[in-house]
């Protein structure tokens, strides 16, 4: 028996619309190709278009076409600046349709999005933040967050988390970009550092692969420790988490001095030495390592 019209529309292939085909733009794209979605994609430069053509996409003359092609329209450009370039081609045509910007950049230029998709009649407006590389699309080992209308990001999970490891953050169309922000501020912060151990590690004749072994397996305390810390930090009750300053502050003073004697940056070392010394001077002695968070800025 024939399908009646509903039940074609019911079971044909969400159609999606990838603006931009970098490498990350162009892993999004094939991951929807792969998946059975109907794709049609659009890039400045036409020829990246071609291998994904080649793979089942539609190509698009113009950024505008694409945008009008697909209910749910993907933008993954180098920087804020071509995303405004090419939000301002599109005329119309994003009148309707759900408007998903996976550019990198900050909560402010997500919120000025959010408010453009409103003024021209887009359905709604997420922004999303990429955490990790272009081959892990398509895996769990890549992270989305997501903030923005939560009407369209539910209508949408389902193509969404074809991309990877989604999480929600809220109608603030800025959330996902201060997730991203925060936490690639973690990752730096502790791999600079890191970076600074391995030349402790390699002064002193220790193998640098070994080492990183052992650090990675003394890693697995590391979550329960960032957990009560945050508890501390959100109470101001503060234990003395890592041992009380006192005895914290005088084995800061041998590692500063072990690093300056092998040549290393103690910078952060002396930071830290630093304020558990204010900290201590203040009568707080007895508090642990998270209380130091009531001396950094900006203090409420
Ligand atoms: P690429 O440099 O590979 O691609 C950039 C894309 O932006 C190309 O499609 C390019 O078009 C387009 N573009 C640049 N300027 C303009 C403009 N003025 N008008 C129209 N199109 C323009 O970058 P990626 O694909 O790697 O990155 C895309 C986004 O993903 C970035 O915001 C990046 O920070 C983010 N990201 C990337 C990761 C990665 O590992 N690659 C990891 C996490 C996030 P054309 O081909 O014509 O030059």
């Amino acid at each position: 028996m024939a399908a009646t019209a509903t039940e074609a529309a019911d079971t044909a292939p969400e159609a999606v619309t990838v603006i931009g085909l970098g490498d990350m733009g162009s892993a999004i794209a094939r991951t929807f190709i792969e998946r059975g979605y109907r794709t049609t994609v659009w890039n400045r430069t036409a020829g990246k278009a071609a291998p994904l053509a080649g793979a089942g996409a539609s190509v698009a003359a113009t950024a505008a076409e694409a945008a009008a092609a697909s209910p749910l329209v993907v933008v993954c450009l180098l920087d804020t600046a071509a995303v405004e370039q090419v939000l301002a081609s599109l005329g119309d045509a994003v009148q309707g349709r759900v408007l998903v910007n996976l550019t990198s950049g900050s909560p402010a230029q997500a919120r000025d999005h959010a408010r453009w998709a409103g003024e021209h009649g887009a359905a709604g407006y997420i922004d999303g933040k990429i955490m990790g590389d272009p081959p892990y699309v398509g895996t769990p080992n890549i992270m989305f967050p997501f903030s923005g209308s939560e009407q369209a990001f539910r209508a949408h999970e389902p193509a969404l988390k074809e991309l990877g490891t989604v999480a929600y953050h809220g109608e603030d169309a800025g959330a996902a970009a201060v997730e991203f922000m925060a936490q690639v501020a973690v990752g730096y912060e502790l791999l600079i550092g890191f970076l600074h151990t391995l030349r402790l590690v390699r002064a002193e004749g220790v193998d640098a692969e070994e080492f990183a072994g052992r650090v990675a397996a003394s890693m697995a305390g590391y979550p329960p420790l960032l957990e009560s810390m945050a508890k501390a930090v959100k109470t101001s009750e503060y234990g003395p988490d890592l041992g009380s300053l006192n005895v914290q502050a005088a084995l800061m003073g041998d590692m500063i001095s072990h690093r300056e004697s092998l040549g290393v940056e103690a910078v952060r070392m002396r930071e830290v030495k630093r304020l558990m010394d204010r900290r201590i001077a203040d009568g707080h002695g007895d508090q642990g390592f998270s209380s130091l968070f009531e001396l950094l800025p900006p203090r409420a």
